[in-house]
């Protein structure tokens, strides 16, 4: 039995949770229902009723290079940049699409030249977000082709550097290595937000991702916005859409809208409901805390990287990264996955990543009880797979 932390859920839409000893818990995908209870608390406030005949037509804003963009979204997006303060979208060219997975894949097509004469390369550091490796090689494109580590990449000719900031999986602040003539860059700054890491400045980069999943935890709603500055790339990437899915859910936009409304509502102090990045920050805080005492207690088997404290022009105060999730490394070089996983806890080996086997990647999102479960498992292990 593989255990997300939900057995079943009751027509009030309830959760009940129960953890047997024997089930699976699952911390490879960075599912982020931890955030779940924040939303739950707020009741009512983020409803929506959308009645049979709203949003039917495939258009939303027909003069807009994104036609497909709900007004409401977009305006909800720019005002959550300017609170946070994290990046620059006044001025730039907003684009919806179905998570940031959908933008990464318009990113390339856009950043790609049909009539070369080869494949541009795509690179990113390792350790770096898996996906990028398995999205950029999965239609065997002849548009772009994967070629690994940033950081050994010498190829001469044009290429596509992906920057991950913070990192998916380390949690490390990253920034373009290669700089070198011909380079075109996509920023993903999926975890750019307070909760997860000090808010030091207002990126401004010429593509920028970010996902409605790890800034609020809805992941299920698929929504994701890019930031670009060049409008024939935002055209290019508009088109990538509309070929691929003729758009974004009108009902998933709303939700989105409605829900940045109550959040922004909730920072700038109108709406009586709390600050949910300060609400988050507080529940990173803690979990990271509690991994942080079991990895030093167990010293010798166990390691994971420190961040640097940093003054948050959020938070208005230091503040040290709480990554989304722990990149956690064997002392003992040993293939730590298969170690977790004779624990019964699923999670990425670092193999995934571009690294190597004595690392793997722990979603810091899950649900409560899945998380103290988690900990539990981890402070029981006292030494190899050799003592199973
Ligand atoms: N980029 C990074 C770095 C991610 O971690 C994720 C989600 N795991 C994504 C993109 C994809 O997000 P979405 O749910 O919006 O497709």
């Amino acid at each position: 039995q593989v255990c997300t932390g939900i057995l079943s859920s009751s027509d009030t839409g309830k959760k009940t949770t129960a953890l047997s000893l024997n089930s699976i818990i699952n911390l490879d995908h960075g599912d982020p229902t931890m955030f779940e209870p924040y939303w739950r608390n707020l009741g009512e406030k983020c409803k929506l009723v959308i009645s049979g005949s709203d949003v039917m037509s495939y258009f939303s804003d027909p003069g807009n290079i994104c036609w497909f963009l709900e007004p409401k979204l977009a305006n909800a997006i720019r005002v959550l940049h300017r609170l946070v303060g994290n990046a620059v979208a006044e001025d730039r060219h907003i684009l919806v699409g179905t998570g940031s997975t959908q933008l990464f894949q318009a990113a390339l097509f856009a950043l790609s030249t049909p009539d070369a004469p080869e494949p541009i390369s795509v690179v990113s550091t390792a350790p770096y977000y898996s996906s990028f490796k398995e999205e950029v090689e999965f239609l065997r494109s002849g548009l772009y082709k994967w070629q690994g580590d940033a950081k050994t990449f010498h190829k001469e000719g044009p290429y596509i550097e992906v920057v991950t900031s913070p990192s998916n999986p380390d949690g490390t602040i990253r920034r373009a290595v290669v700089n070198r003539e011909g380079g075109k860059l996509i920023h993903d700054l999926a975890y750019y937000w307070p909760q997860y890491t000090p808010i030091t400045g207002a990126a401004d980069h010429d593509v920028i991702l970010f996902t409605f999943s790890k800034c609020t935890g809805h992941a299920g709603s698929r929504i994701g916005w890019a930031i670009v500055k060049d409008e024939q790339v935002a055209r290019r990437m508009t088109k990538f859409m509309e070929l691929s899915s003729i758009g974004v859910s009108k009902e998933s936009q709303l939700r989105a809208a409605k829900i940045l409304e109550v959040l922004n509502a909730g920072l700038q102090n109108g709406s009586g409901s709390e600050n949910f990045f300060e609400y988050g920050r507080h529940i990173m805080a803690k979990r990271w805390f509690e991994l942080r005492y079991i990895v030093k207690s167990n010293s010798k088997i166990f390691g994971l990287p420190e961040y640097p404290v940093e003054f948050c022009n959020f938070s208005k105060g230091t503040t040290i990264a709480h990554p989304a999730f722990a990149w956690l490394e064997s002392k003992q070089d040993e293939d730590i996955e298969k170690l977790l996983r004779a624990h019964k806890m699923l999670c990425r080996t670092g193999t995934r990543f571009g690294s190597e086997q004595k690392y793997v990647r722990i979603s810091m999102l899950s649900r409560d009880e899945v998380f103290d479960e988690f900990l539990e498992r981890l402070a029981a292990i006292k030494g190899g797979t050799e003592n199973q």
